[in-house]
């Protein structure tokens, strides 16, 4: 159990309209605090008024890129209930996260009473209109003022919430894809399985690429032979083929979703078979597409949940999947699972957590 100290602002900001909330441009009135020091372990945690950090230029997370992030939300019931989805599988991954960086973990229970915590103190931030939330974003970063290179022995572990609008706006609407075959998001031995900056900073270039091109977002592919097809920016990515439902392995180059691992276990429980042992390849996707039995694709991850894709270009095709409309299957996870966060179907599993 944290000893966790809470200082309130004096000075509680304005509320933003939450029907123009969008992603990412607001932040509540505090944040949640913890230091890390050699020797003494995490310390004095802390909620405090949401404020600017001050460190020291020489701090190594400017310098090695030595951080993770999470990043989950809170939801709030038409009962006025808030309540959170599976925050212990985050806290896990950010144990992984925190060992592959040889940054100092965290235990489970108290980074799940510390997203409670803030989430307590700012709860009337979380918005009530439909299919709004409040944005958690717990990350770490070395803090030790060193320009050796060398794990720091310093770091401050961080929670600001930022209340977000509905991801779709208008309903589900299909995403445009395009498979990279270019630049590569991680490959075997790196960094692809864990959550961490450096992973975006290096999906930029890809990312844009896209985006001139009328794309909106990058399908990655294995960065050994560019054939295998593997996640979609910052979401796993399902492709129903003759009735079987496949995803890419997480076997060290995929970021192992909490989204995807909730699909497949749902998916499962409905009777679908599963395949998120073999790797697919895009040739195989293509192909699909050619002969009829590409039946639908789609994207998870925390922010969207489940995001239908209606177009994919690769080398100079484009293919059409299901018409460009949103599939049965997409349809019914996005419907389950946002059923579940949102506290309108039972949690019969167990993956909601109340504040
Ligand atoms: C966070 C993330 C996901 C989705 O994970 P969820 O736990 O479902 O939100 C997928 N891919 C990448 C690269 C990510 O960073």
């Amino acid at each position: 159990m944290l000893d966790i100290t809470i200082t309130r602002t004096t000075a509680p900001k304005q509320k933003p309209d939450e029907n123009h909330l969008g992603f990412g441009h607001f932040y509540t009135d505090h944040m949640f605090i913890m230091d890390y020091t050699a020797g003494q372990g995490w310390h004095s945690p802390r909620v405090v008024p949401y404020q600017p950090l001050l460190l020291d230029p020489a701090a190594m997370v400017f310098h090695y890129a030595q951080e993770s992030f999470e990043g989950l939300k809170a939801y709030r019931t038409a009962e006025g209930q808030v309540q959170l989805f599976r925050p212990n599988k985050n806290a896990e991954r950010m144990q992984k996260t925190h060992e592959r960086l040889c940054i100092p973990t965290i235990p489970v229970e108290d980074f799940v009473q510390a997203v409670k915590a803030l989430v307590s103190v700012d709860a009337d931030w979380v918005p009530s209109a439909p299919g709004t939330s409040l944005y958690l974003r717990p990350f770490t970063i070395a803090t030790e003022a060193h320009l050796g290179v060398k794990p720091s022995d310093a770091y401050q572990f961080i929670i600001i919430a930022s209340p977000s609008g509905a991801y779709y706006a208008e309903g589900l609407n299909p995403v445009k894809i395009y498979v990279e075959d270019e630049y590569v998001r991680a490959a075997p031995g790196g960094t692809g399985a864990i959550k961490c900056g450096g992973n975006y900073a290096a999906s930029l270039a890809g990312q844009t690429k896209a985006h001139a091109m009328g794309y909106s977002q990058v399908l990655w592919l294995d960065g050994i032979e560019r054939k295998y097809v593997e996640e979609v920016g910052s979401m796993n990515c399902f492709f129903k083929i003759n009735g079987v439902i496949r995803t890419a392995p997480c076997s060290g180059t995929v970021l192992p979703g909490i989204t995807r691992m909730s699909c497949i276990e749902l998916l499962r429980d409905w009777g679908y078979t599963v395949d998120c042992e073999t790797r697919l390849s895009i040739q195989e996707v293509m192909e699909a597409a050619q002969n009829g039995t590409l039946e639908e694709i789609f994207g998870t991850g925390t922010a969207a949940v489940v995001s239908p894709v209606g177009k994919l270009y690769y080398e100079g095709t484009e293919i059409t999947v299901g018409n460009n409309e949103i599939g049965p299957v997409t349809q019914r996870l996005y419907d389950t699972l946002t059923g579940i966060q949102w506290g309108t179907l039972p949690d019969e599993k167990g993956w909601v957590v109340t504040i």
